[in-house]
């Protein structure tokens, strides 16, 4: 399998109760490594833009308004299948569903507060990484 890159963004739950360390640990034991990180706080109206692809869903404006609450880490994950593997390290999208281990089945608190957004294709993953890093960014 190829090396590849996918978006990370530690959610407003987790950074305020402090578990960004915790939450990249993940990753590393998982073989990802963090080659670009950065800790922002988002207005709704770049959370929005963001996530556009939902804006239909009825839980939109709850997502944006919670994705401006506090401060975000934003990161590109490396590694064989980062997108898929960042998934699989993630759980599903709801904690009541996630696998024992994974970083929303002991963090998230509720299927909206769910602590990680991971990139779900190559596709998305480009066009997430570029939202919010420059090239010179990325490192490696
Ligand atoms: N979300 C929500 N309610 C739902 C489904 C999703 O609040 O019923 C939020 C949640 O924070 C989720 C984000 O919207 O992570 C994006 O939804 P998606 O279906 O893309 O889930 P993900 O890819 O994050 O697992
Ligand atoms: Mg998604």
């Amino acid at each position: 399998m190829a090396t590849e890159r996918t978006l990370s963004i530690i959610k407003p739950d987790a950074t305020r109760r402090n578990l960004t360390g915790k939450i990249n640990a993940k990753f590393e034991e998982a073989g990802l490594r963090i080659i670009a990180q950065k800790r922002i706080h988002l207005t709704k109206a770049q959370a929005g833009k963001f996530y556009e692809v939902h804006k239909e869903r009825p839980f939109y404006d709850e997502l944006c308004e919670f994705m401006a609450s506090a401060p975000v880490v934003v990161q590109v994950l490396e590694g064989e299948g980062a997108i898929v593997k960042n998934r699989e390290v993630m759980g599903a999208t709801n904690p009541a569903d996630a696998a024992p281990g994974t970083i929303r089945a002991e963090f998230a608190q509720s299927v909206g507060e769910n602590s990680v957004h991971g990139s779900d294709a190559p596709e998305t993953a480009a066009a997430e990484i570029a939202f919010y890093f420059s090239g010179l960014e990325l490192v490696g």
